[in-house]
């Protein structure tokens, strides 16, 4: 086998799937690949880590795992909607800008209906606007709404905003699904049981990511009301998500969960973007580009400073939110965060 150049190996802090496997998701596949079990979910593993996240969430929620955010968000939608209805959802929102029409595929057409925002987040009277707006036949009739916690942005919605939302999303009639690709970061921003923010805030369905929590692969679909879950098994498999060694999709969360690694990778992860964004005070040029609340950090600076950082060899995006972005994850080291402060500050120095 040739080796891989150290250099590629170093921390990026572009996204937080950057990262590897933590060790308690890795140590629960090894575990899982002792002996022959069923298939297709039908496996020990599969019911330990259902019931963990039952035990978890506090309520028999029906649970589903898949191999990712996209495929998660898109069937959860699906469940919820005809082809003829409407889905409202955030413009920075990843079903809206990163999921390739995935929504709108799998519902068969259901179409999303998009609120303008600042800061990411939808309110209740961006809710309200659109699920009022039209009435007629010739208009998708809206039907779900769909929030990010924590948000593409870095931003979390609080319990207050999280119960605003739903009590408009009953006044309509419209179900409540939440992209979770980060609800761990969430949970470890407010301090809050799973289930404040979920199902006891209204919420129906919930993603729950793993990928960026630290496991190789998979998202978790938790449905807190069990009617929406009908078929839902078979809209899995019919979209290529039916894992037929299903057992290395679920044993990383009975990993993560029974552990609390879920929780601390995300604490962490957290801690890592608050660390960074204390650094920048008094950079010439370089401020954030919104509060820090997850493990995001969004930078404004000149565009000749963020060219100077690439130069160096770091990497990071600037296609979302408007500003060049940094996260953190479950294994960030604080050192490196160090060494790319320094190098920041020696960049804007350098262009002043
Ligand atoms: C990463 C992410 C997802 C999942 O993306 P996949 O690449 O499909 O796994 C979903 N929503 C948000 C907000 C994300 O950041």
């Amino acid at each position: 086998m040739t080796s891989i150049d150290a250099q590629e190996l170093l921390q990026q802090f572009a996204s937080d799937n950057y990262a590897g496997i933590c060790p308690e998701a890795w140590n629960a596949s090894e575990d899982a690949n002792r002996g022959h079990v069923t298939s297709y979910g039908d496996d020990p593993w599969t019911a330990r880590a259902s019931d963990a996240f039952r035990e978890l969430f506090e309520t028999e929620c029906e649970v589903y795992f898949v191999f990712n955010g996209t495929a998660a968000n898109s069937l959860a939608l699906a469940s919820l909607c005809q082809s003829y209805h409407g889905v409202i959802c955030c413009d920075q929102a990843h079903v809206e800008t990163d999921e390739c029409g995935a929504p709108e595929f799998f519902s068969n057409g259901s179409k999303l209906l998009v609120a303008p925002s600042i800061d990411g987040k939808l309110t209740p009277e961006s809710i309200r606007e659109l699920a009022t707006k039209r009435q007629d036949i010739h208009y998708p009739k809206p039907r779900a709404v769909t929030l990010t916690q924590s948000t593409e942005t870095g931003r979390v919605y609080s319990l207050t905003e999280l119960s605003a939302i739903s009590d408009e999303c009953k006044a309509h009639g419209l179900s409540l699904h939440m992209d979770g690709a980060r609800f761990a970061n969430a949970c470890a921003s407010l301090g809050c049981r799973p289930a404040e923010m979920t199902w006891k805030r209204g919420v129906d369905v919930l993603c729950f990511g793993g990928t960026k929590n630290g496991m190789a692969v998979g998202e978790a679909v938790l449905f807190f009301d069990r009617k929406l879950a009908t078929d839902f098994d078979y809209r899995c498999k019919q979209a290529g998500q039916l894992a037929s060694k299903m057992r290395f999709l679920s044993a990383p969360w009975v990993g993560m969960l029974e552990s609390g690694a879920w929780l601390r990778n995300a604490t962490h992860a957290n801690r890592c973007a608050r660390h960074f964004a204390t650094q920048l005070a008094g950079i010439p040029g370089v401020r954030l580009g919104g509060p820090v609340e997850a493990n995001a950090v969004f930078l404004e600076a000149p565009e000749e400073v963020l060219d100077r950082i690439r130069e160096r060899g770091w990497k990071f995006y600037t296609f979302i939110g408007g500003a060049a972005r940094f996260m953190f994850a479950w294994d960030t080291d604080i050192e490196r965060i160090d060494t790319f402060s320094r190098d920041l500050k020696e960049c804007a120095a350098e262009t002043q």
